[in-house]
């Protein structure tokens, strides 16, 4: 998938949204939505997408919505830093299929990382999934 080209509004992350699939919801609001990844590069590895927009990467979405998505991310990394202590934070955003994106709704990887540890492979193991919503619970509790 190039970077040009048409919204699948069928995409994982827009049934995610419109509650077709489920997810491990941190938290959301009107306009934006932090999900549990099920394939974390390391635990507390979060997902943040904006809801309304329809664009496949950064270069589609409209200036006020990255705005939007940006604070969330912000609020979201600061959630993830106080529950989970990491001593480190990557944050990460892939743009069309040579940039190593998967997934074509813009969505901005919030990554927990700890001293010595590298990243796990992007698209590795599938997480537990009680792991993943006691994740997700610490870090709503620390908004
Ligand atoms: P990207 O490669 O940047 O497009 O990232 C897509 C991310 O979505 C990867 O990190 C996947 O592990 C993650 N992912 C794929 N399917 C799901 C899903 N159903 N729920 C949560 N995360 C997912």
């Amino acid at each position: 998938m190039s970077l040009h080209g048409a919204y699948d509004p069928d995409n994982i992350f827009a049934r995610i949204v419109r509650g077709d699939m489920p997810s491990v919801k941190v938290w959301e609001d009107e306009k934006v939505l932090a999900f549990m990844d099920v394939f974390p590069q390391a635990p507390g590895h979060v997902l943040v997408v904006h809801k309304l927009s329809r664009a496949r990467n950064i270069l589609e979405i409209e200036p006020h919505e990255l705005t939007e998505l940006a604070a969330a991310v912000q609020k979201t990394a600061r959630a993830v830093e106080r529950a989970l202590k990491p001593d480190g934070l990557t944050v990460m955003q892939f743009n069309g299929e040579a940039g190593g994106q998967t997934v074509f709704h813009l969505h901005v990887h919030v990554i927990p990382r700890r001293e010595g540890e590298s990243l796990g492979r992007h698209g590795g193991g599938m997480a537990d999934m009680d792991e993943l919503k006691a994740q997700a619970a610490a870090i709503a509790a620390a908004l």
